[in-house]
């Protein structure tokens, strides 16, 4: 490929280009068409080429892109409003990016302890295994070390406590404590559920000491467990949520949305984004957000959802140890040495699917997958798993 050529390899791509767009399918240069649970690694959350998704950008892109954060526009007031009124949150912060968006929930906290409790208490724990994002802040904010080499000196002021134990998260809280973050499944570490008793603990736990609970809803967010959000199937309400990947539907946008107690913790001037909360991106979040709260959509994933495990689980297949992952999230653990095959093969039939951690193959397939086609993807796996 004539771009490995301009391009730094930060990824392994694969050796096919990618030409075009429809619905659950693409398409590369050669014409081959492949049924996508990847979407963009949970982006393209109602499939490409959506036809009122496509409509509402072009007739914005036509009217206004960028105005900066100077002034208000109905786009952004429109995308806020209805996270919102969804989530039952205050406020909200537009940036472009799910590690943009962390670093704003970072500073958030930190602020608000600061403005309360002075200098020191700063501390922010994490979990082990768990994924935050790429910039130096939200790299040390990553539970796993192998993030955390090269780029020394990285962001101070982050503590790993071990998923799922209550007894280490207290143990490793102290004074300085300002804040605890998660993903509610670990996503890049091999799509891993929190247990929801846990999620309880920690949050009865920070409560009783007014440290903030902080939800990384990135790849979460935004329908792909079938519910809007992921925090409402943990019964839990977050002190702020932050959220991407799927938010524009493929246009970049990310959010921090905070409740009451962080909700006037930043002033002008405290935070910003040149690119954050332009027009064209908040139309498209905007109109996604309308679309997957439509009555019937979420229910739509949650059924696919069940059918898509249900099926993968009774492929007979030792190959297969176990299916993880809530509604069209979902991760099939295999033996780690024949991921890369599997993958492969699948490809090569026309099935597209992520990898995440060590031993699994991950699926974010759009939020409009039909029954048919996860009949499809499962003809294919039982091709390539009996
Ligand atoms: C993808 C991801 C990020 C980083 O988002 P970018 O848009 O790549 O910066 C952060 N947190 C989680 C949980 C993610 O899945």
């Amino acid at each position: 490929m004539e771009e490995s050529i301009y391009l730094m390899h930060t990824y392994n791509r694969f050796n096919i280009e990618m030409e075009s767009g429809q619905g659950c399918y693409l398409k590369d240069t050669n014409g081959k068409e492949y049924l996508d649970l990847t979407s963009g690694i949970g982006v393209n959350c109602l499939g490409h080429n959506h036809p009122v998704l496509v409509d509402a950008i072009q007739k914005q892109v036509a009217t206004l892109m960028e105005c900066s954060n100077l002034y208000y526009s109905k786009p952004m007031a429109d995308a806020a409003k209805k996270l919102v009124e969804y989530t039952g949150l205050s406020k909200v912060f537009f940036s472009n990016s799910g590690a943009e968006a962390n670093e704003g929930m970072i500073k958030l906290a930190r602020k608000y302890s600061y403005d309360k409790y002075g200098a020191g208490r700063d501390v922010i724990i994490t979990l082990k295994q768990s994924f935050h994002g790429r910039t130096i802040t939200t790299l040390k904010a990553t539970g796993q070390d192998k993030f955390h080499q090269y780029y020394f000196p990285f962001t101070e002021g982050f503590d790993y406590a071990a998923a799922n134990d209550i007894e280490d998260l207290k143990k490793v809280a102290n004074e300085k404590t300002c804040a605890v973050m998660v993903e509610l499944i670990q996503g890049e570490s091999g799509v891993v559920p929190l247990d929801k008793e846990y999620v309880k603990a920690v949050e009865e736990f920070c409560h009783s000491k007014d440290i903030l609970i902080l939800v990384d809803e990135v790849q979460t967010g935004i329908g792909h467990t079938g519910t809007l959000f992921c925090f409402e199937q943990y019964n839990v309400l977050p002190d702020i949520v932050t959220t991407a990947k799927a938010l524009g539907g493929g246009v970049p946008i990310g959010a921090v949305i905070t409740g009451d107690k962080c909700k006037d913790t930043f002033g002008p001037g405290d935070h910003g984004s040149t690119f954050g909360g332009n027009p064209l991106s908040c139309k498209a979040a905007d109109t996604v957000l309308s679309i997957v709260t439509e009555h019937g959509f979420l229910d739509h994933v949650k059924v696919v959802g069940a059918a898509l495990k249900t099926g993968i689980e009774n492929i007979h297949s030792d190959k297969i140890k176990e299916v993880r992952g809530i509604g069209l999230m979902l991760g099939i653990v295999v033996d780690p040495d024949k991921r890369a095959d599997y993958v492969q093969a699948m490809m090569d039939k026309g099935l597209l699917t992520l990898t995440a951690g060590k031993d699994a193959i991950r699926l974010l397939p759009p939020l409009t997958l039909s029954l048919k086609e996860v009949d499809e993807a499962l003809s294919i796996m039982k091709e390539v798993f009996e």
